[in-house]
Formats: structure tokens, sequence, C-alpha cells
């Protein structure tokens, strides 16, 4: 049995309705077909124009299950319909590291994402941090820290981080913070390679941003 057939066998001890935003383009669609299984098993939902994708993931204490949802690009013609958000238990926020405007729009997705999901647990996504040129650097991103939002740097396309937020979002859902992912998930393989030495520095930039003090509360400085 290959691992993909491996993966297909798993049965969720838990299941949660995981929802993705953030602007068009950041790289939404990408990141959730990296998941074998998830991909092979997506539902499409017609009246919302939705695609659905089960994505499990094993820890030692079984398997869980995000249905993570997915747009089918409604979102670049402005918000998303209530009936994507209900429901929804824990969300991903997503912006372009290279794009400062999809940055710029993380407070209106956080604010449309709240207004329906109060209190969920909430990853913010800085993706495509596999580009040279980024905007949008580790000392800039500082809008996780005033909400309460837990981020991470992505790279969708060479799977950099891609268990991440998923790891982040089951310790909160369970109120389990020492649990662990014990077995990867098969994924797409990369597209592009990460440079070994622009990780560390990241990593390095995003240590000392998150020990630096916020600058005063401001709501118009993200
Ligand atoms: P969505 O509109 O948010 O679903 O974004 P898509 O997944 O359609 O991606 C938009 C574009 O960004 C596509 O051309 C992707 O190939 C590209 N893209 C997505 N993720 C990455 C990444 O991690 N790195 C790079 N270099 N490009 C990416
Ligand atoms: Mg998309």
């Amino acid at each position: 049995m290959d691992a993909i057939q491996a993966d297909l066998q798993l049965q969720p001890v838990a299941t949660f309705k995981l929802v993705l935003v953030g602007d068009g383009g950041t790289g939404k669609t990408t990141f959730v077909k990296r998941h074998l299984t998830g991909e092979f098993e997506k539902r499409y939902i017609a009246t919302l124009g939705v695609e659905v994708h089960p994505l499990k993931f094993q820890t030692q204490k079984g398997v869980v299950q995000f249905n993570v949802w997915d747009t089918a690009g409604q979102e670049k013609f402005g918000g998303l319909r209530d009936g994507y958000y209900i429901g929804g238990e824990c969300a991903i926020i997503f912006f372009d590291v290279t794009s400062r405007v999809t940055y710029k729009n993380v407070p209106n997705w956080h604010r449309d994402l709240t207004r329906v999901c109060a209190n969920v647990p909430i990853v913010l996504c800085g993706n495509k941090v596999d580009i040279k040129d980024r905007k949008v650097k580790p000392k800039n991103i500082t809008y996780h820290r005033k909400k309460n939002l837990q981020y991470y740097d992505i790279s969708a396309k060479s799977n950099y981080n891609f268990e991440k937020p998923f790891l982040w979002l089951v310790r909160k859902l369970t109120a389990e913070p020492t649990l662990e992912f014990v077995a990867m998930p098969a994924l797409q393989p990369p597209e592009v390679v990460m440079d070994e030495e622009m990780k560390k520095q990241y990593e390095e930039d995003l240590r000392k941003a998150e020990a630096t003090a916020l600058p005063d509360d401001d709501d118009d400085n993200i």
C-alpha cells in the first residue's frame, strides 16, 4: 500500500470546519491542493460555489480531519456570503508577502470572518515566501499580535510550513497543547525549493519581530 492509499484508510476521531479567506491570488487554492487525499476526496457544494477538501492528520490521540472550505474565486468580487462562514470552527487568513495590498486587506477579512465566526482560532499566513522579491517583511507583520492570531510564513509551492497552521489549530480546538502530528500526510512534491539560507534568515527575523514591542495602538497601523 502506498502513502496515499494508507492515508485514505484513516478514520477521523474529530472533524472541524476550517474556512480559508484572503484576497484572490494569495494562494489559498494552491495551498489546500497540496494535500493529496484531500484533493482526491474533495466535494463541490454547487449552491455555494465552494470546494470542501477533507484533510486528515495523524496525532498520537487519533486522526483529526479538517474540512477545508475554499471558494471558486468569489472573493475577487468582494466579500463572501455568510453561508461560507456559517459553522466555521477555525480559519486561516491568507496574504501574499509579495503584495502589500493583500496584507492591508487582512483586517477586512478578519472583520468579515469574526462577524459570523466569533471566538474561533485563527491563523494568519503570509504565503509565497519562496519568492526573492518579498515586500511584506517579518517586521511589518504585526496584525496577529493585536488580535491574538498565530502567524506563519508559508510557501504553498514548496510545502514550507504546510502543517504548521493545522497543528496550531488542532491544539487550540482540542485544548491539548502537547498534541503532535505523528506522521506527515502525503503531499504534492515541491514545485520550488526554498533557499536554506533564506529560510533561516526569515525564521530569525520573525523571532526578533515577535520579541519587539508593538508600536502604540493605532488601528490604521497594521
Ligand atoms: P487563490 O486565488 O487565493 O486561490 O490563489 P491561487 O491558489 O489560485 O494562486 C494564485 C497564484 O499564485 C497562482 O499562479 C499560483 O501558482 C501562485 N502561488 C500560489 N502559492 C504560491 C507559492 O507558495 N509560491 C509561489 N511562487 N507562487 C504561488
Ligand atoms: Mg482560489
